[in-house]
Order: C-alpha cells, then sequence, then structure tokens
C-alpha cells in the first residue's frame, strides 16, 4: 500500500484511530470508569460513548453525507439516570473541543444510529469493554462498508504488542494499530510511535494438532462444550488463548495464532453477532492471507442490518487450516 497517497477514507481511518486510542487511554489514566449496564445486561464506559462521540462528529466533518452505524447511543446519558457518567464523557470530549456540551455530545453519539445501507462507517469504539474494565485486551474497530462487503479497516489494540511473530501485553506504550484496504493488503504499525508500516501475513501452520486457537476470555460469549468438542475431533494439542475484542483477529492476521473461532452463546441470550465485531477484523486477516467464514462455511454477509443475521458464528483462519475445521464442525453438528 502507498502510504504516501492514501485514499481519503483510509487518511480518515487512520488519524482517527490514533485520536480514539488517546481518549481510551486518557479514560484509563484518570480512572473514570463509570460504567452503565445496558438491556442486554453488558457494560459501557465513559470511552465507549466518548469514542462514539469522536467519530461521529469526525466523520460528520470529513464525510457529511456518510452513515455511521456504531454500537452505542445517547439515551443512557439523555435520561438523566446516569449523570456521573455524562459528566466524564463531557470533561473527556471538551478536552479535545472545548466547546462540547451535552447536547452536542448527545448529537454526536447518536450520529452512529445511522441506518445501513449501500455504503456505511460501522464502528465499535470500546471492543471488549469487560477487557477494558479488567485491564486486559480491547480495540477499536471501524470499517468502511460497500455493498456489503467491507473495503477499508482499522484496528487498534492498544494493549497489545505485535513484533517478529510473538504478541506481548503491554501497558502504555507499543499497542498496534492494524489497518487493511481490499486488494491493497493489511499492514501494522506502532499505535504510539509508528511511522513505519509491515505487512501482516498469517501463518503457515497446516497441521491441526499443532493449530494455536484463540477464542473468547468470556465463556458467556461462546459455547464452551462445543467448542472443547471441536479441539477433541480436531486433536488440538495446546490450550486455546483466552482474549478479549477484535485483538483475536490481529493474533491471526500476524500468524500469532492460527485459528480464531466463535460459537453462537450457550445461553443464547445474545441473538446474533453484531457487525461491528466483525467487519474490521475480518478484512484485515482476508488481507493477510487468512480466511473468514461463519462455522458452515459461508461468507460474512453485511448487508443484513446491524447483525450478522444471515450467518452463525465465526471462524477466522490461516486459509490452510480452514476445510479442517469446517470438516470437523460437520461432524459435531452432524450436517
Ligand atoms: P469477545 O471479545 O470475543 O468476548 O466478544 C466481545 C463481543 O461479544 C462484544 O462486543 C459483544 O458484542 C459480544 N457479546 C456480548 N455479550 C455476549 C453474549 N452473551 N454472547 C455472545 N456475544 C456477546
Ligand atoms: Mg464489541
Amino acid at each position: 500500500m502507498n502510504f504516501e497517497n492514501l485514499p481519503r477514507e483510509l487518511d480518515f481511518a487512520l488519524q482517527f484511530a490514533r485520536q480514539a486510542a488517546d481518549v481510551a487511554f486518557q479514560v484509563e489514566r484518570d480512572m473514570v470508569h463509570s460504567t452503565l449496564t445496558k438491556s442486554d445486561r453488558s457494560p459501557v464506559t465513559t470511552a465507549d460513548f466518548a469514542i462514539q462521540a469522536l467519530a461521529g462528529r469526525l466523520l460528520h466533518e470529513a464525510f457529511p453525507g456518510d452513515v455511521l452505524v456504531a454500537e452505542e447511543s445517547a439515551a443512557m446519558l439523555k435520561d438523566g439516570k446516569a449523570p456521573a457518567s455524562l459528566e466524564e464523557v463531557n470533561k473527556v470530549l471538551t478536552r479535545i473541543w472545548p466547546d462540547a456540551t451535552p447536547e452536542k455530545i448527545f448529537h454526536w453519539v447518536d450520529y452512529g444510529t445511522g441506518v445501513p445501507g449501500d455504503r456505511f462507517w460501522t464502528l465499535d469504539p470500546i471492543d471488549g469493554t469487560k477487557g477494558f474494565i479488567r485491564g486486559d485486551q480491547y480495540a477499536t474497530a471501524l470499517a468502511l462498508v460497500i455493498q456489503g462487503r467491507a473495503e477499508f479497516g482499522i484496528l487498534t489494540c492498544p494493549k497489545l504488542k505485535l513484533e517478529a511473530g510473538k504478541a506481548t501485553a503491554v501497558k502504555k506504550e507499543g499497542g498496534s494499530l492494524l489497518v487493511a484496504g481490499r486488494g491493497r493488503g493489511a499492514w501494522l504499525t506502532c499505535l504510539t510511535n509508528g511511522r513505519e508500516f509491515s505487512r501482516l501475513a498469517v501463518s503457515a501452520a497446516a497441521e491441526p494438532r499443532e493449530a494455536t486457537l484463540v477464542r473468547s476470555y468470556e465463556d458467556s460469549h461462546t459455547n464452551t462444550g462445543q467448542l472443547n468438542r471441536l479441539i477433541r475431533v480436531l486433536g488440538i494439542e495446546s490450550e486455546p488463548v483466552r482474549m478479549d475484542s477484535q485483538a483475536k483477529y490481529a493474533l491471526v492476521a500476524a500468524g500469532v495464532a492460527d485459528l480464531l473461532l466463535r460459537f453462537r452463546s450457550a445461553n443464547r441470550e445474545y441473538d446474533a453477532a453484531k457487525i461491528w465485531d466483525h467487519a474490521a477484523g475480518a478484512l484485515i486477516v482476508e488481507e493477510a492471507g487468512g480466511c473468514v467464514t461463519d462455522l458452515h462455511g459461508k461468507p460474512l454477509d453485511f448487508s443484513a442490518g446491524r447483525t450478522l443475521a444471515r450467518n452463525e458464528g465465526l471462524l477466522a483462519s490461516n486459509r490452510h487450516l480452514h476445510g479442517a475445521v469446517l470438516a470437523g464442525l460437520r461432524s459435531i453438528f452432524g450436517a
């Protein structure tokens, strides 16, 4: 990819990524962790709202006609039941824009409640909020979807250092910024002081037994019974790596892990996967040479609205292992 002469969309996404990471660091540093609980019982923090507001305002300035489909809405900030949260979001944003007010913040956050159509951006301001709260991995993910396919995607993994085929958890410096454009490859740079981009490539592992598998940290986000059956069927010897957020996709794209699996959660309380949880990460893995489908081998369909309603579960792989895993899944599901 020619980083001197980027398409405007990628240039915008990269600038947003670094600003979003600054906001997340700031929220962490000040420990402004007012956490609210959404109707699906998942948590939402000051950083989720502040980063979505940031994206709403910046996108509106850069691409005034574009639609943003993002995870949060301002409803919980507006209803007056969480004044501390609104005050914290306001404090974070007035450092960037001294003219920020609660009314403007509602507007910027709700800029992300757009309806997906032929061309739209999709954002997860803090992916892996539970990881963020625990001090573990999280990501910010932004993708541009055109005609149901991700064309550009960026992922920040502020707590994940990727270097020489190795991943390490970091506290402040050395996190990762990953970027991909369809047909342009997937690239990695350091989030905090990166100038140089290096090309990402998936692993060459072809033997299921030796594969490194990465899965959600939270048991409730997957189906551990089905996952363990698959691990037995494939004879995978090492313990799965448990990690929050699309940082899992980063591991596969960088060749550190070979497989990423997501089953529909056993309690079925969570209906379908959300588009912002996958659009950027999946494009980055594909552009690094990997393969991403659902558990039945179907390509991900980003034209079904806010969820991947036409897909079930997720398999991202280094491509070489994809067929063997799909065969293993068929034997489990009895298809
Ligand atoms: P992970 O980082 O793999 O744990 O996935 C995080 C994403 O899982 C969040 O962004 C949510 O969209 C999604 N999620 C939240 N609750 C559930 C649930 N009960 N079952 C499945 N996915 C969930
Ligand atoms: Mg998420």
